[in-house]
């Protein structure tokens, strides 16, 4: 009896130290990532400038896609990486105040490029923006040879675009961001969890957040991404 209860207590202290899960806080974006051990800095080298965080794992692939763009001529910067659920509610404040109409109205206009503050991929350091958050650039010739060469390589560094066009397995959410890219063996994980564990009620604390579950922005913004099809176990 209590040999089995040893062998029970090991195979779950065992499960426990193998299974990642991620806190409350980090699914709501609620880091100091200069104090996280799970975060490390963009190299300035790849990055607009030298404060851009993101998970240590997250930094390896980009770094190692990020040469291999450049042999190819190729140049990849990130220009926002980590937000905090603070940067993301000082945006989203600042532009329902500056956004006309009703409260609704204001959400909607916002929601089409960002995300409500607990609710961005930004918050769980595995999601990042590539060069320009210009739709326009990504029509330049320039703009347009780096998406080519990410759709076609991305992936074998297990990065996936989640805000594609939409179409009818997603038909809602963010409008289409060529310059988001997400890490999704880590990604994936976060989300899984974001699903059981984040309510609407969570998401809170700032500008019309009463509005999270009117807009059921967990259902049609969260989970509401591209499908890929990497598999952590081929990276
Ligand atoms: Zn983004």
């Amino acid at each position: 009896m209590i040999v089995n209860l040893i062998t029970l207590l090991g195979i779950t202290a065992l499960t426990l130290t193998t299974k990642r899960t991620f806190t409350q806080d980090e699914l709501l974006g609620v880091v100091e990532p200069t104090e996280h051990q799970d975060f490390t800095l963009v190299p300035e080298s790849l990055a607009s400038h030298s404060t851009h965080y993101l998970r240590t794992e997250v930094v390896e692939a980009f770094v190692k896609m990020a040469q291999d763009a450049k042999k190819e001529g190729i140049h990849l910067e990130v220009v926002s990486a980590f937000r905090s659920f603070h940067r993301q509610k000082t945006i989203w404040n600042t532009k329902f105040a500056r956004f006309k109409g009703s409260d609704l109205q204001r959400a909607q206009k916002i929601l089409e490029y960002s995300s409500m503050p607990g609710t961005s991929r930004h918050h769980w350091g595995t999601d990042f923006d590539l060069n320009s958050v210009n739709p326009a650039f990504f029509d330049t010739p320039q703009g347009i040879q780096i998406y080519i060469w990410l759709e076609n390589n991305a992936h074998k560094y297990g990065f996936f675009q989640p805000y594609k066009e939409f179409h009818k397995h997603r038909p809602t959410g963010y409008r289409e961001e060529k310059w988001h890219w997400s890490y999704a063996p880590l990604a994936d994980k976060m989300l899984k969890e974001y699903k059981l564990r984040v309510k609407h009620e969570d998401i809170t604390g700032f500008v019309g957040s009463y509005l999270a579950e009117e807009l059921n922005v967990i259902e049609n913004y969260v989970l509401c991404i591209e499908n890929h099809n990497i598999n952590p176990k081929e990276l």
